[in-house]
């Protein structure tokens, strides 16, 4: 039982349970609840957008340093509660709270350069083809636009798409993961905090998102959604949009290889893969799922990586020495098997680890030791499907063209990874791979100021840098004639 109460924030208010009642949010790592929050209706759902598309014209044409001012208190406000802030974010997601934090602070960065950016939406003239003509092209924002963020980070995935939102004038309305809703009403409260004019932001939180969905997708004044979330939800919302032609931003699956060329610096290969592999357990879209070894490197490479692996530390993500946390609820945890016998039953075999992680300092079901596969191919679930866990499969290689071909082999177009010294291959394979971020001798690839976003079935849009804010702009094109 938990004495933690939140309610949602909606149009500047903060509104508790109604006859919807509440539902829980647990700690993966203890089990025990850590808040109930109340359930919003189609009704606040509805009040919300009211709100934002009332307040959408003052907001939308107030001069973005105004703009800049408020979301740089907002900045300052979640910098202030830093610490407090990363706990809550464990103890709902699990995550080690060094790990929290630098998300929050990533987060904050988002904001920052976004209101930067604000400032520089600049339209363009172009010559007319007359001379009694002028043609301007003007960049206004969108409207009122709708997120729904998924628990793997549950502040930067709201931050980074509030953050743009807000610098190109548009109000919001948002739905947190119902695993994950706490870090999101802490940063609506700092937005209030901080000044931001009711209605400009709203969150809204569920345990059914249908709730949110429903009465977003079909109100035509919401005139752009993103979505960070699984393909298959990701579909069901670009069909949805059709009816209000609502634009779509859509951050999906990934499927990212990661692949070892013989003339790789292995010592970078490794602590890159382990950064990539381990970071929030493998709960990220852009973690690697495959990683391909050249023949000639493979032992060694295998040795390294296995050493790196057997000296993590698991447990509480409260606790300093952790670096593997539990898993975000029983259901990734059933994924996680189903991964690691469909490849031990196609002939896998499992190096390290390959069980749920048991100790007397870890106090829930949830933790599954860092797994070492070898001997993995193309058939095997985990080389097909997202596993989202610790759990690291090599496979071998030792064409080239065979391994890009490999690599490219997925319906998945998020990230992928590539490690060489000889400079033409890092040209031929960065040009190669169908992937929408691909890091060469570099697997931590995210940055507030670049593009990142899908191919193929890994989504639509870009997020963060210049085009990032693009998603939230619309252009006008404006024609004058010069009467003489
Ligand atoms: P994940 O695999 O990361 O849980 P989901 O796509 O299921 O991915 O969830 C991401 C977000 O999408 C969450 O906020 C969740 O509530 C929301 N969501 C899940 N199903 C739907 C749906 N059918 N329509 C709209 N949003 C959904």
């Amino acid at each position: 039982m938990t004495d933690d109460i939140y309610g949602n924030y909606i149009v500047g208010q903060w509104q508790g349970p109604t006859d919807a009642g509440t539902f829980p949010v647990y700690d993966p790592a203890t089990g025990a609840v850590v808040a109930e929050v109340a359930t919003a209706t189609a009704h606040d759902v509805k009040h919300a957008i009211n709100g934002a598309a009332a307040v959408q014209p003052m907001w939308g044409t107030m001069p973005p340093v105004e703009r800049q001012a408020i979301i740089r208190r907002a900045c300052a406000i979640m910098t202030d509660r830093i610490d407090e802030l990363g706990r809550l974010l464990v103890r709902e997601q699990g995550k080690p709270l060094a790990q929290a934090i630098g998300e929050i602070q990533y987060g904050i960065a988002f904001l920052e350069w976004f209101s930067e950016e604000g400032r520089r939406a600049h339209g363009m003239t172009i010559p007319a083809g007359t001379a009694t003509k002028r043609i301007a092209v003007l960049k206004q924002p969108i409207g009122v636009t709708a997120a729904i963020t998924p628990w793997n980070f549950p502040s930067v995935q709201l931050l980074r798409k509030l953050g743009a939102a807000l610098a190109a004038g548009c109000t919001m309305v948002a739905k947190p993961a119902e695993l994950t809703p706490l870090s999101a009403l802490e940063i609506a409260r700092a937005f209030d905090e901080a000044g931001l004019p009711a209605g400009v932001l709203s969150v809204l939180c569920a345990q059914e998102p249908y709730e949110f969905t429903d009465v977003v997708m079909a109100d035509p004044r919401v005139r752009a959604i993103s979505f960070t979330g699984s393909t298959e939800v990701g579909k069901i919302l670009m069909r949805s949009s059709a009816d209000t032609m609502k634009r779509v931003s859509l951050e999906l699956g990934g499927h990212a290889p990661l692949i070892v060329f013989d003339d790789a610096d292995l010592e970078a290969a490794v602590t890159e893969t382990m950064a990539s592999k381990f970071r929030n357990m493998g709960q990220t879209c852009v973690s690697v799922n495959r990683i391909f070894v050249h023949q000639a490197v493979a032992d060694e490479f295998r040795e390294r990586l296995e050493h790196a692996m057997s000296v993590l530390t698991i447990g509480n993500g409260l606790d300093e020495k952790t670096e593997v946390g539990p898993l975000v609820e029983p259901a990734a945890l059933d994924k996680v098997e189903r991964h690691v016998a469909d490849a031990v039953a196609k002939g896998a075999k499992v190096l390290l680890g390959g069980n749920r992680a048991k100790g007397a300092d870890l106090h829930s079901d949830q933790f599954y030791e860092p797994t070492l596969l070898v001997d993995v191919d193309d058939s095997m679930l985990i080389t097909q499907e997202e596993t989202f866990g610790p759990v690291a499969p090599i496979l071998t290689f030792t064409d080239e063209t065979d391994v890009l071909a490999r690599a490219n082999a997925t319906p998945y177009g998020l990230s992928a990874y590539c490690f060489t010294n000889d400079l033409n291959r890092a040209i031929r394979m960065s040009e190669g791979l169908e992937y929408g971020t691909v890091g060469i001798n570099d697997a931590m690839i995210s940055a507030v100021q670049a593009p990142f976003g899908g191919m193929k079935e890994s989504g639509v849009g870009r997020e963060g840098g210049p085009l990032g804010m693009e998603e939230y702009l619309e252009t006008k094109y404006v024609s004058i004639g010069q009467v003489r």
